[in-house]
């Protein structure tokens, strides 16, 4: 097989597995055979550039940085929908509809209104050659480079598709994929994003497309629109945009009769929850494209089409006690037990309270009748407090003063809305919390040993810290509850694994507040080895890039106390990675030593980030802001201003990104 051969052969390959997955739900090769070929695939472009093609699968790993998205009109305006609550809205509209088009039969196309951001993909040739998103109607961003980065867009059709077309949908972001960004943010001190669809609109106006790529977003399909298209009905049209590749839910119901509309909106108004991303109606659209053609638009929506609405479903129940958790990281969270109700499909028993602010805010009390409402969010949310049913003895809620766990006094930080348990070497539920966050999946990873196990390990007292871990013999686990010969020597084995685990996710594994998995890697890689983290100060450390004042902080503390120097003197001992492997150092030379690089503006051949890591990797460091310790800035196309006043002003040179490329 010749090289564009062996090239065509992997991009058709990957394409199929990438529709399995993402368009079809049913993935026939692991992630890891995946990855594997998506690296052959990229290694073989980047020798042979000859054989370049816009539409390979290795563009879904985005890179490209888009500096300004440029406007552009839509050949076909996109319309808004006209909204219905109720049946009687339904049954209006379906009158008027008879009305223009002379009492005929209309059939009906029921769709789920998927809850993001619109967008409009034109094809030419079955090639993906434009995205946009819908803006005003008339005109709206091209966002093409990020929107090539999600799985589900088809960047190459398949069959028979009319050379030139737009088709329109919803790019969404999937509850759970939402949830696990949200939650690595939280770990990161970073505040969570508030609901999936804002999330997925903000996601496609980011600048680098490498970031848009690492969002779980979907791309759900709905409506084609050009000329010459043979298609004559919505329903058919919903099939052929699928054959062709493009995902559309197959859920969409065509009906006979109103009666029918309605019977799919209250099916999915109760099971909507069931679906893996958020809805918010049901699009109700008349089914013949010629009776669509003659009932045209208002100012603003098309008559032949209208939104049914779902109702925010709320229910209110008893709360009957407020209970409080505490985490790995000491922190309190307020918990309403509710007595049990009925909420959308599910049985609600509990409900997160958020703060003591939040407590004050809504005057929630033990006893009162609350409305709990699930929104976007998969946790039901306390929207408030039914006054007219609170019991004549009810008193203000007393947020508590000491740890329910430990018996600690609490401390809440100026400015922060959480409260805290100091206590973290001797609260029961931060000692187990810190353990199972080291032996977790993305820090030490220790296969045979789970959290219900370390809770075991710590109630018999084999075990005070993570760094005991290293220290179990079999003999000692052996009489466990639960444990086996084997199972004991699975454990044991994979402690003893653990320690080849690289330094950056050591690091991360250590359980430094504000420490996330990025913090962890940007740390290791500017620092190399733990002893000089150990020694830095604060000033040191905001001077690495994207280090702030509460991270930096947050390490010194960690570093300062005795307790946690010695648990990182006895994993040393014990042989675990506290510095970078000569693998990782191979690529980094001291030629920028000494140096403080700021990165500002959008660059030609590097990503923001390659720049940075370039810096990093030849041991610059990269500051956020120029000051007089600045040695050089690196200008980018649309620099913020104040930057070069700030570095004219400190005589700090400026260069370009040629320039810089010189001095590497
Ligand atoms: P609105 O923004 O409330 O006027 O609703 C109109 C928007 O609903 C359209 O711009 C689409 O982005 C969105 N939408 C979601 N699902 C559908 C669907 N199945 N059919 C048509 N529009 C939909
Ligand atoms: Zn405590």
């Amino acid at each position: 097989m010749s090289i564009e051969q062996k090239i065509t052969s992997l991009r058709e390959e990957l394409r199929q597995h990438n529709y399995n997955y993402y368009v079809l739900d049913k993935p026939v090769i692991s992630d890891y055979e995946f990855d594997m070929k998506l690296k052959e695939l990229q290694a073989l472009e980047e020798q042979h550039p000859e054989f370049h093609d816009p539409t390979s699968p290795t563009l879904r790993v985005g890179g490209m940085v888009t500096k300004n998205f440029e406007t552009v009109t839509h050949e076909e305006r996109m319309y808004s929908l006209d909204n219905s609550y109720s049946k009687e809205d339904l049954m209006d509209w379906e009158k008027r509809i008879q009305r223009i088009l002379g009492n005929v039969d209309v059939q009906f196309t029921c769709e789920l209104k998927y809850d993001g951001a619109s967008i409009s993909l034109t094809y030419e040739e079955g090639q993906l050659v434009r995205a946009v998103t819908r803006g005003d109607g008339f005109q709206g961003d091209d966002v093409t480079t990020n929107v090539k980065t999600i799985r589900s867009v088809p960047l190459q059709l398949k069959g028979d598709y009319p050379p030139k077309f737009d088709i329109r949908g919803e790019i969404v972001l999937p509850f759970e994929g939402f949830a696990k960004m949200n939650a690595e943010r939280v770990e990161n001190g970073e505040e969570p994003y508030m609901n999936p669809r804002n999330t997925a609109a903000g996601s496609l106006k980011l600048q680098d497309s490498a970031l848009v790529a690492q969002r779980p977003l979907e791309c759900l399909l709905y409506s084609i629109v050009g000329k010459d298209l043979q298609i004559t009905n919505q329903f058919e049209m919903l099939a052929k945009a699928r054959e062709w590749g493009f995902k559309v839910p197959t859920i969409a119901k065509l009906c006979n009769t109103t009666d029918e509309v309605l019977k799919f909106v209250e099916y999915w108004e109760v099971h909507r929850h069931e679906l893996p991303y958020e809805t918010d109606g049901v699009v109700v659209k008349v089914n013949n494209l010629r009776h669509q053609d003659e009932l045209g638009y208002t100012a603003k929506s098309p008559r032949w089409a209208l939104a049914y609405k779902f109702k925010a479903e709320q229910v209110s129940t008893v709360l009957n006690e407020i209970t409080y958790q505490v985490g790995r990281t000491g922190a309190i969270t307020p918990v309403a037990n509710l007595e049990p109700v009925l909420l959308a499909g599910t049985t609600v028993k509990r409900a997160s309270l958020h703060n003591a602010d939040q407590i004050a805010k809504l005057d929630v009390r033990e006893g009162d009748t609350v409305f709990v409402e699930k929104g976007g969010e998969i946790i039901p949310k306390i929207m408030g407090v039914d006054f007219t049913k609170r019991p004549a003895d009810s008193r203000p809620t007393q947020y508590i003063a000491v740890c329910p766990e430990c018996g600690t006094l609490l401390v809440r930080k100026e400015g922060e809305a959480q409260h805290f348990c100091p206590n973290d070497t001797g609260c029961p539920p931060q000692i187990t919390g810190r353990i199972q966050h080291f032996i977790s999946r993305k820090a030490m990873d220790i296969e045979g040993l789970g959290s219900e196990t370390v809770e075991l390990l710590f109630k018999e007292g084999l075990i005070a810290n993570y760094a005991d871990l290293y220290t179990l013999t079999k003999e000692q686990v052996m009489p466990l509850e639960r444990m086996a010969e084997k199972s004991a020597e699975n454990l044991v084995n994979g402690v003893t694994a653990s320690k080849q685990i690289p330094f950056e996710r050591v690091l991360f594994g250590l359980g430094i507040r504000y420490v996330g998995e990025t913090v962890a890697k940007k740390l290791a890689r500017a620092y190399k080895h733990i002893d000089a983290l150990m020694t830095a100060t604060e000033e040191e450390l905001v001077a690495v890039d994207e280090i702030g004042e509460r991270i930096a902080q947050s390490v010194v503390e960690f570093f300062a106390k005795d307790e946690n120097r010695q648990i990182v003197d006895r994993l040393k001992s014990y042989g675990l990675q506290f510095s970078l492997s000569e693998a990782q150092l191979e690529n980094q030379t001291d030629t920028l030593k000494g140096q403080t690089f700021v990165v500002s503006g959008v660059f030609e051949t590097l990503s923001r980030n390659e720049l940075k890591k370039l810096i990093e990797d030849n041991g610059g460091k990269v500051a956020s802001s120029v000051s007089s310790k600045t040695s050089y800035l690196v200008a980018g196309a649309n620099m913020g201003p104040s930057k070069r006043t700030k570095a004219e002003g400190l005589g700090v040179p400026i260069i370009s990104e040629a320039e810089f490329l010189e001095m590497v």
